[in-house]
């Protein structure tokens, strides 16, 4: 076959794939050999480190097309958000413990993660399966992921640890009862909901504001595994959501996405029945009707993990004209968080690698540091005479600027009612979402994770009064399934 001719890095060519260079055939190695130190010093360097949370993932390449009828003119002057619009985009799923090399189907929720490459900019949003989370503060993320993953002492995971946290932080209970329910084990990437989490605000036109949060519904339906299936997965196939997505996609299945939005006018805040900005919390659909928007479809895989999935580099900071945030404060400690965690893992230019790079202009200040290939010239300083870019603070200043007062605190944001609780709505999760088969199994799943050698007798006693504090019958059945436990493991002891 006639190939071209293989070259170093510098394009020379190289004198040969195999052989060393060497003194005589058994002779020492000599330095000049070019080739050899450079394979070598580059496979040393060919990992960045690994994401410390959202390691694990797979991604593609898509559009998202927003329906003629949409009716978003009318809470959002994003222009990709306006009727009709077809904007390119990319999306990464991932588990949120496991490193790298770690298994797609174990319990975990996922991440949803979608980079839209927008006329005016690129708008990320960083969500996940689940519409909730785990805690509210960003002061309390660091300590939950600890708990979540390895320990200092055996780098081993450990169920102790980890609902220790969990029955200390009682805002935790709707996360963890999703995390334990069936959507807690997808069948595959595909048959999995992605929601935006936070609650984010949309300004239109006339500079009216509302307070949005984003359904991502599959069109393929909702479809999980039991624990058995995910286990069984897990032993055969680490990675078998990745090939799944893959292989859908190179097939022409293409999957696909409906964006359902909520939309709550921002005088109805202070009203509201609970603080809308608390992440441990949905909105449920009869105050808030999700309304249709339109549709993402993913359609290309990557032609390079390491370039597209490893080095997509998502930031809830990313908004375009239309979008802004919202007084939640996840939400604001994540704006910081993401960038700074780029910076750190791919390098201060990571936007200009090309799967992160804006497909709007940009015409920046920054310049230079490590990998920078293109800076954008001078004047290097605004103000300046000579007709560098100004940015216009009328059209894209803040829209949305609400007036808060207050002297500094350090308190839980605002409760608006008694129902503004860590447990009611995980009450009604359990008695009026989910069907009797999907609480046996989420019974069934608390029981497994809390009944693990390393989980101490005081600890279950704490894991049966935290579900009580849901639902009398949910923290019974936990309690008998866990005393079961404890009676065939005596029963083997003896
Ligand atoms: P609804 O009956 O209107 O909605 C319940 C929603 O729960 C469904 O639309 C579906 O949302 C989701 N759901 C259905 N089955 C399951 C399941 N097995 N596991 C997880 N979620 C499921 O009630 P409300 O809106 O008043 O919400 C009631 C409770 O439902 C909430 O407290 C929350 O625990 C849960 N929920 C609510 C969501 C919301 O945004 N309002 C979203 C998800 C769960 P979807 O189609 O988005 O999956």
């Amino acid at each position: 076959m006639d190939t071209p001719n293989t070259t170093t890095d510098a394009g020379i060519p190289a004198p040969s794939d195999d052989h060393s260079l060497t003194v005589g055939s058994d002779g020492p190695i000599l330095l000049q050999d070019h080739y050899l130190i450079q394979k070598m010093a580059q496979f040393n360097r060919e990992r960045v480190p690994e994401r410390v949370v959202h390691a694990k993932g797979a991604g593609a390449h898509g559009t998202f097309e927003v329906f003629p009828d949409a009716e978003t003119p009318a809470w959002t002057k994003a222009d990709f958000l306006q009727p009709g619009k077809k904007t390119e985009m990319f999306a990464r799923f991932s588990t949120v413990a496991g490193e790298l090399g770690s298994a797609d189907t174990v319990r975990d929720p996922r991440g949803f993660s979608l980079k839209f490459y927008t006329d005016e900019g690129n708008y990320d949003l960083v969500g996940n399966n689940t519409p909730i989370f785990f805690v509210k503060d960003p002061n309390k993320f660091q300590d939950f992921i600890h708990s979540q993953k390895r320990r200092s002492d055996t780098g081993r995971r450990d169920n102790n640890m980890q609902w220790d946290f969990w029955t200390l932080r009682r805002e935790s209970t709707h996360q963890v009862a999703f995390l334990m329910s069936d959507r807690g084990t997808p069948r595959t990437l595909r048959n999995m909901n992605g929601y935006g989490s936070h609650t984010f605000t949309w300004i239109n036109a006339e500079g009216e504001a509302f307070y949005v949060k984003y359904h991502f519904k599959t069109d393929q339906g909702i479809d999980n595994f039991t624990a058995e299936e995910a286990d069984q997965h897990t032993m055969v196939d680490a990675d078998f959501h990745r090939a799944d997505l893959w292989n859908a996609i190179e097939g022409g299945n293409f999957p696909s996405w409906t964006l359902e939005m909520q939309i709550m006018p921002v005088d109805e805040v202070d009203d509201y029945r609970f603080n809308p900005f608390d992440l441990t919390k949905v909105w449920p659909h009869s105050d808030y009707p999700p309304v249709k928007i339109g549709r993402m479809t993913l359609n290309r895989n990557p032609s390079d993990y390491f370039a597209e999935v490893e080095q997509a580099a998502f930031e809830p900071s990313n908004m375009v004209p239309g979008i802004e945030a919202s007084p939640d404060k996840m939400l604001l400690g994540r704006l910081f968080s993401y960038p700074d965690t780029h910076r750190h893992r791919i390098g201060a230019n990571y936007m200009q690698l090309p799967i992160n790079r804006p497909k709007a202009e940009v015409n920046s200040y920054n310049k230079d540091g490590q990998m920078r290939y293109e800076n954008p010239g001078d004047p290097v300083y605004a103000p300046n005479s000579v007709g560098g870019p100004h940015a216009d603070e009328e059209r894209f200043g803040e829209d949305f600027t609400p007036t808060v007062q207050g002297h500094f605190t350090r308190e839980p944001a605002r409760q608006h009612s008694p129902e503004d609780n860590d447990t009611a709505q995980v009450t009604s999760f359990w008695e009026q979402v989910l069907t009797e088969d999907e609480r046996t199994n989420m019974v069934s799943n608390i029981v497994g994770h809390a009944g693990a050698d390393e989980v101490t007798d005081e600890m279950k006693e704490r894991v049966i009064s935290y579900w009580t504090d849901v639902a009398d019958d949910l923290g019974k059945r936990v309690a008998d399934g866990l005393r079961a436990d404890a009676d065939e493991t005596a029963g083997d002891n003896r």
